[in-house]
């Protein structure tokens, strides 16, 4: 992740990692252009994948209720729902659009993780080890946390009814 990438204001393989800070759910890289004025943050991608999942999964649970819930869904409704995806798409499209615009530069060592500032209980136990994951693996992340949530109530439901009832 923090490596040198190719700056799109001029061209040069110019843009080094400076910081990497803590936001409320995800890290953010900066970068700047040693050779113009260029900067630029990036969101690692996991947590690229980690947002477009959870907003997909909200979304499509929405969408749910509002096809099979009481009656036909309004205009008013799918509108506001659309508008939530299209919020959503706002949000992670530049993101990764910034991967694009700015690759990374040729022929490079593999550099060391730069330090997390701020560093809280939360970053180090689940942010930390889940960015140093892919795309896909923070696709799938949400999912997981869902299934092993779902997987433990369903457990207490069984045993509650197995035993005390
Ligand atoms: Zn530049």
């Amino acid at each position: 992740m923090t490596k040198t990438r190719i700056c799109a204001q001029c061209n040069k393989p110019e843009m080094v990692p400076v910081s990497r800070v803590m936001k409320t759910y995800n890290s953010v890289y900066s970068y700047s252009c040693r050779n113009c004025d260029e900067t630029l943050e990036m969101v690692p991608p996991a947590s690229i994948g980690v947002g477009l999942m959870v907003g997909a999964l909200a979304l499509a649970f929405w969408g749910f209720v509002l096809h099979w819930g009481a009656g036909s869904p309004s205009t008013l409704a799918l509108v506001i729902w659309a508008g939530a995806g299209l919020a959503v798409a706002a949000v992670w499209v530049p993101e990764i659009l910034k991967y694009w615009l700015y690759p990374e530069g040729p022929d490079q060592p593999d550099s060391e993780e730069i330090a997390l500032a701020d560093d809280t209980a939360f970053s180090q136990r689940v942010v930390s080890p889940l960015e140093r994951l892919g795309f896909v693996a923070g696709l799938f992340a949400p999912v997981v946390i869902i299934a092993g949530i779902l997987g433990i109530a369903t457990m207490i439901g069984y045993v509650n009814y197995t035993f005390f009832e």
